[in-house]
């Protein structure tokens, strides 16, 4: 009995690689998968939900009768919304100190100072995590022995527990430590799997030439196309991707190389953004079970994909991630009063085409009306030239005229999420 005890984490990953295998041929239409998505949700509204303090004096029946929450509300009043007991500045002592509650993994988010996102979890639920990741990724394994690298930029020791299964040889990487000195020991771990952000793939991509795995997934970061270019000429393969947050595992690519949400394992509401054919997510992850996530606001934007998919999954798809709602630069209008916004990827969009030559950039608002170009000091003045110029069009085709500081020089690689194009610059009164 004990023997079994030690093992329970290790049969939570088995059964939901097991259920989302599964789940994966019999949620054929949309139908099943809102039947399947209604029962789980009803059985863990009356479970974990209901008892959490936040919603017990609400009327927890419907999801839909849930109050929309966002990641200060749920920061400010962290011990409301987990079952185990932890106030936000536990969370914070346990995180900090390293030293985990039996049972439990307390993580935070690499945000802004201020800004970062606690989360708590129990082991099961990490090694179920796990198993719903490895469900969507690897449909051979178990059969297949994999052998996975994890490079994330997380404070925690999330996944290098499941290292211990004889199937699975799953090793994490701390990014940050920085990619050149973590680069040596991914070597020579020889993984035949992956999984990291589009920097860091793209980074072993340029530096190293010993790398053989099967399979490549971007994660944890936007993925720009010119860093997928890159990474795929490279290791001449499609690189998979995954949509992740600390919040949980939110959508991963198909055979096709098409994004699917995890419906399977997450409720989406998918609210229109205005002005925009972007939606940004509303989430319930009816898998967990500590720290409810409920009817919760992310703060990314996405374009969905509006056509099906080759491979018939029912799931919806996401065409692209395009960042958060928070870089939308706001500049004033040229011609009158008023803000005009820009989505990052329409900028990006526009040094990138600009010439061929440019494949990394930083593009900062710094001020209501003053934008600052940084561009690798590798590239020609006239490349340069034609990415400030392209930028200018762009800008002017949209009734604003700001300031443009171009200045060319090495751009290094942040250990915390690469923004290539980042708003610092907030108005009075305007969400951060
Ligand atoms: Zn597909």
């Amino acid at each position: 009995m004990r023997r079994v005890l030690r093992h329970a984490p290790i049969f939570r990953l088995i059964c939901a690689f097991a259920r989302t295998r599964l789940l994966a041929r019999r949620l054929k239409t949309r139908l099943d998968v809102e039947a399947w998505q209604q029962r789980r949700i009803s059985r863990w509204l009356r479970g974990a939900v209901g008892s959490t303090d936040f919603y017990r004096h609400h009327n927890a029946a419907k999801l839909s009768s849930l109050p929309i929450v966002d990641k200060a509300l749920v920061m400010a009043a962290f011990e409301q919304f987990n079952t185990a007991g932890l106030s936000s500045a536990e969370a914070w002592q346990v995180f900090e100190s390293g030293r985990q509650r039996k049972g439990y993994v307390v993580g935070a988010s690499t945000g802004t100072s201020g800004n970062r996102g606690l989360f708590v979890i129990t082991d099961a639920e990490r090694y179920e995590w796990l198993g719903v990741m490895l469900g969507k990724l690897l449909p051979a394994f178990p059969f297949q022995k994999a052998r996975i690298a994890l490079i994330l930029p997380l404070h925690t020791t999330l996944y290098d527990s499941a290292n211990r299964t004889r199937r699975l040889h799953l090793e994490f990487f701390d990014l940050h430590r920085g990619v050149a000195a973590i680069a040596p020991e991914i070597v020579d771990f020889a993984p035949d799997t992956i999984i990291a952000p589009p920097k860091v793939l793209r980074w072993l991509a340029e530096h190293d030439h010993s790398l053989a795995p099967k399979r490549l997934f971007s994660a944890a970061e936007v993925l720009d196309p010119v860093d997928r270019d890159i990474i795929e000429k490279r290791y001449k393969m499609r690189l998979g991707e995954i949509y992740m947050a600390t919040e949980g595992l939110l959508a991963t690519s198909c055979a096709h190389g098409t994004l699917h949400l995890a419906e399977d394992v997450v409720h989406f509401e998918l609210q229109p953004v205005q002005d925009t054919d972007l939606v940004s997510p509303v989430i319930s992850d009816f898998t967990r079970q500590t720290q409810i996530i409920a009817r919760y606001r992310m703060n990314d934007l996405l374009r969905m994909k509006t056509d099906g998919c080759p491979c018939g999954s029912p799931l919806r798809a996401v065409t692209e991630v395009i960042g958060r709602s928070d870089d939308v630069f706001e500049l004033p209008r040229a011609s009158g009063t008023g803000i005009v916004p820009i989505t990052p990827d329409v900028l990006r969009n526009a040094i990138l085409d600009s010439d061929r030559s440019i494949t990394d950039f930083r593009l900062i608002q710094i001020d209501h009306n003053d934008l600052r170009l940084l561009l690798p000091d590798t590239i020609s003045s006239s490349a340069a030239d034609a990415a400030e110029t392209a930028l200018r069009r762009l800008l002017q085709s949209i009734d604003t005229h700001p300031r443009i500081s171009l200045s060319r020089q090495a751009l290094s690689l942040p250990t915390t999420k690469l923004r290539r194009v980042e708003r610092r610059w907030y108005r009075a009164g305007s969400s951060t």
